[in-house]
């Protein structure tokens, strides 16, 4: 796989192009879409695009998207993930409307037409175990044998899978197979198993069922009922879709829906597998699911991504037709995108410097009126308290300035943003030598940042207000892998998380009027980065997550990319 130049952000590809021709040539009337996640974990960016390319479509070509669970395997299924995934898809801004469905609601119709396949001799049922069965399957260049239960009487099979139905066997002790052909090129078509017997509680259907379908039978016979005509899934299904076509053909469905498939999203510092983020999250190397380093939606979400960010990033990645990764980088592009022009900006120190005014008057407090968004004048302003004492972050602070180092230092002016100019007069420091509070004076001439005789700082600052600040605890993040391939050369997977992927910092101040800023709303603090509140905030114990810093890598990837190709 190689790292993928996206393609520019037009909104066309081979499968839009497959359905306007569809539409154009009258082989389908509408367009009928499906997003079909099995509930067996939380959605990642990954579904994500899948979901943007499906409701996309449909809405695009003016027909509906359905949102069908794919529940046929109640072992690793809960209704805790039912939920979340609707709560996602609608956060992502997508609706099903009344098209709501689940495979598990079709269970009793493909229980019947796999009894029809049954009587026209197309399906058996085989009591070979798992492994036998994998033995006899054979491998990509050698055929597989026939079961010598393949040609047991259609009565016979009947009977059998009956008494499956009823109960009678333990798991694993038969199941129902097509009759196709064991010496297939195609491994998928060496009489693919439809059914297994499974006694576990259903999350909808409890235990009225013990024999579930698999996904080769369920999904194309539930796309068919649904009327879905364009059934579009990941490559990985390609070599399956002779399969689904055999089913269409030999089965009395009501219509005749076709597969395409596409390229599944990859990231580079970042694991789509859902086995593995049930890993991370039970083996508690993050907060949950919706932990702010998880690719989930959910955590995207709890990080501050909107989910703006991330339907413009599918479509800046495009459909492809073969795999590829996408720089991580460039996600994080598409949403400081949509900050930058949306954000509000706010005043937060994370490492707090104190400095005292001493030509300020002691319990002055003036409102300061600062700008919401210098990229959104309609945003208008905020009033922001300034007094005698503040909080400037400790590493605008240097008492021997290096070269290129243009922010405070002593004897040096700089402008407070909105402010005033101030000019460090002494540094004190405490009996281990630690600056703990520079004493500053301030040119009363220069409020809202401006000198009348024109000179100009060479930095400004961010400050917050000491009387005024709320303390709180900000959580910083960073990819939760270091490596930008997670276990390539053989290395354990976990071995390439990166330690330092949240660093939480206490006793950080925010100017006042955070204190109760939204959680779902992100916020620039100036200079910073992108920031927002934490489910885990309360009033008098805030707690914000770093959702970006305001560095935008991707553009010098490019560069760099660019220069190695050349
Ligand atoms: P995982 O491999 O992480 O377990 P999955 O494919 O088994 O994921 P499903 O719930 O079956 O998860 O996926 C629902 C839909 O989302 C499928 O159509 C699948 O093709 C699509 N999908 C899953 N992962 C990706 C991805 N990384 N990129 C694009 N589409 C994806
Ligand atoms: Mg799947």
């Amino acid at each position: 796989m190689s790292i993928e130049t996206p393609s520019t952000p037009e909104r066309s590809d081979f499968i839009r192009e497959i359905v306007a021709a569809d539409l154009r040539q009258g082989r389908n009337q509408t367009v009928v879409t499906r997003f079909p996640p099995e509930p067996n974990g939380y959605l990642h960016i990954g579904h994500a695009k899948s979901i943007c390319l499906n409701f996309g479509i449909a809405s695009e070509f003016g027909g509906c998207c359905h949102l069908r669970f794919d529940d046929t395997n109640p072992m690793k299924e809960e209704q805790e993930y039912i939920d979340s995934i609707e709560t996602d898809v609608h956060w992502l801004g997508f609706d099903w409307g009344q098209h709501l469905y689940f495979a598990s609601d079709y269970f009793e119709q493909l229980y019947e037409w796999a009894v029809d396949l049954i009587k026209s001799g197309k399906a058996y049922v085989d009591d070979l175990s798992a492994d036998e069965i994998r033995e006899y399957r054979g491998t990509l260049t050698e055929p597989g044998k026939d079961s010598p239960w393949r040609n047991r009487s259609t009565e016979e099979s009947i009977d059998l899978f009956a008494r499956m139905r009823s109960g009678e066997f333990p798991n694993g002790s038969r199941v129902l197979r097509a009759k196709l052909d064991m010496a297939a090129p195609n491994i998928n078509l060496r009489d693919p198993i439809l059914y297994r017997i499974v006694h576990a509680e259903h999350p909808r259907t409890g235990n009225a069922w013990c024999v579930y379908p698999t996904y080769d039978f369920a999904h194309g016979q539930s796309d068919a009922i649904e009327g879905i005509t364009h059934s579009i899934c990941t490559l990985e299904f390609q070599d399956h879709r002779p399969l689904y076509d055999w089913l269409i053909e030999n089965l009395p469905v009501p219509s005749h829906p076709h597969q395409y498939e596409f390229a599944r999203l990859n990231l580079t510092h970042t694991v789509l597998s859902k086995r593995v983020l049930i890993r991370l999250v039970n083996e508690e190397r993050v907060r949950g699911w919706d932990d702010p380093r998880m690719p989930t939606l959910s955590g995207l979400r709890r990080r501050g991504f909107p989910a703006r960010g991330i339907r413009d990033f599918t479509t800046m990645v495009g459909v492809a037709r073969a795999d590829g990764v996408v720089e991580v980088e460039m996600l994080e592009h598409a949403v400081r995108d949509v900050l930058n022009r949306t954000a509000l900006r706010r005043f937060g120190v994370l490492d707090p410097l104190k400095v005292i005014i001493e030509n300020y008057p002691e319990g002055q407090v003036e409102e300061i009126e600062a700008l919401n968004n210098p990229e959104d004048p309609s945003a208008g302003t905020r009033r922001v308290p300034f007094t005698r004492e503040l909080w400037i972050e400790r590493d605008d602070f240097m008492e021997e300035p290096v070269k290129k180092f243009f922010r405070l230092a002593p004897g040096r002016e700089v402008r407070l943003r909105s402010a005033y100019f101030v000019t460090c007069r002494e540094v004190v420091k405490d009996a281990d030598g630690r600056v703990i509070e520079l004493r500053c004076t301030y040119d009363p001439d220069t409020r809202g940042g401006a000198a009348p005789d024109g000179r100009r700082p060479k930095a400004t600052l961010h400050w917050v207000s000491a009387a005024h600040a709320v303390r709180a605890e900000i959580r910083l993040y960073d990819h939760l892998f270091t490596s930008p391939f997670p276990g390539a050369a053989g290395r354990e997977l976990f071995e390439d998380l990166n330690p330092e992927s949240e660093i939480v910092r206490q006793g950080c101040f925010v100017e006042p009027s955070l204190a109760d800023l939204a959680v779902g709303e992100t916020v620039q603090f100036e200079r910073l980065g992108y920031f927002c509140a934490d489910p885990d905030s309360a009033a008098g114990a805030l707690v914000f997550n770093r959702t970006l810093t305001l560095k935008d890598t991707w553009a010098k990837l490019q560069a760099q990319g660019r220069q190695n190709e050349a």
